[in-house]
């Protein structure tokens, strides 16, 4: 296991709002992570027209009104190559210079000339090829995601190994873990997948889940068992404030526990909400809520 020597990056996931009020709240919570200085926020993207707007709206929001470095999370599943080809020049348009690339799930009927993830990442890499002096030959990140637990479609643990080993010479800079409950899961991913020559950082997914319902949906899409200890302190809890408190403190053990394995950084999946994240960040011996990278000049010397 190879361990890191400085902190933990500090990332959040957030989701386009779905109606004006879900919209306000989200500006507050943008505000309160703001204060955390992350390294990085990340949108997720979703397939229909509507939210892809959406998407587009929040990223443009974060680049523009915001001290916030987005990361684009863009999906292949029901794109054409030129539709893929226009929304990262979309996104690359609007100053973002990080992508999440995934598949994402198929629906029925749907048409993806890109079947999976990995030519989702060749493809951003072309284009940013043929853009290289619009990015003043900048490079542009690309994130991948990476399964503690077998994918649904994966045959085994191995097999999903190799398909991040695969997106990882597709030219992946790093990849974000599905959320996972069980704390060795990450441990043990990121050991085999070392030992089969992956060595971007692999950065554990992890949520504060506060509520019973949200799990069980949460598991259901993931496609993975509901945690049995999680679910019972949850079902049994008496208020929203012990709801609170098990969230949190669940969150907080996995973060202590990644963190003892190494992990190069930590990304929360808020559901936009900002109050249990940053009661488990509160509670981690962090040297964060100051950027490394936002010194004051004068302290700034490089001999
Ligand atoms: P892939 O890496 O393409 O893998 C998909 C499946 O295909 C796996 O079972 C894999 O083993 C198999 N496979 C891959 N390549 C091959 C091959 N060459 N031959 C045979 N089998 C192969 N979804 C969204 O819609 N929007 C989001 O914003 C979003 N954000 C996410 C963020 C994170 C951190 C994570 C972990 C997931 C996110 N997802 C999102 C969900 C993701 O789209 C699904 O998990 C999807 O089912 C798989 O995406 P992938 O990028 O891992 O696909």
């Amino acid at each position: 296991m190879v361990m890191t020597t400085v902190h933990p990056a500090l990332s959040f996931e957030l989701f386009p709002p779905r109606s004006q009020a879900s919209c306000e709240s989200l500006l507050r919570t943008i505000a309160e992570l703001e204060g955390t200085n992350p390294d990085y926020v990340s949108v997720t993207y979703a397939g229909d027209a509507k939210r892809r707007q959406k998407t587009l709206a929040l990223l443009d929001h974060l680049v523009h009104e915001t001290s916030l470095t987005p990361l684009a999370h863009l999906i292949c599943a029901g794109h054409s190559v030129h539709e893929l080809e226009r929304a990262v020049r979309l996104i690359l348009g609007l100053g973002v210079r990080g992508f999440l690339a995934l598949r994402g799930d198929i629906q029925d009927g749907q048409v993806s000339e890109l079947p999976f993830a990995r030519y989702l990442v060749e493809l951003i890499r072309r284009v940013e090829r043929e853009d290289f002096a619009h990015l003043a030959a900048g490079k542009v990140s690309i994130g991948v995601a990476a399964y503690p637990q077998k994918h649904p479609e994966s045959a085994s643990l191995l097999q999903d190994i190799e398909i991040l080993l695969s997106k990882q010479r597709a030219g992946a800079d790093f990849a974000i873990t599905q959320v996972f409950f069980e704390d060795e899961r990450y441990s043990a991913l990121v050991d085999s997948a070392h030992l089969a020559g992956v060595d971007i950082p692999i950065i554990p997914g992890i949520m504060p889940v506060t509520s019973l319902k949200r799990l069980q949906n949460l598991c259901q899409m993931a496609g993975m068992e509901v945690p049995t200890d999680l679910a019972y302190a949850l079902e049994t809890a008496t208020s929203s404030a012990e709801l609170h408190r098990i969230g949190v403190d669940y969150a907080l053990n996995q973060c202590r526990a990644v963190m003892d394995a190494g992990a190069p950084g930590l990304h929360f999946f808020t559901f936009n909400e900002h109050a249990a994240v940053l009661d488990v960040l509160d509670q981690l011996d962090l040297p964060r809520y100051s950027n490394r990278f936002s010194q004051p000049l004068s302290e700034l010397e490089f001999a």
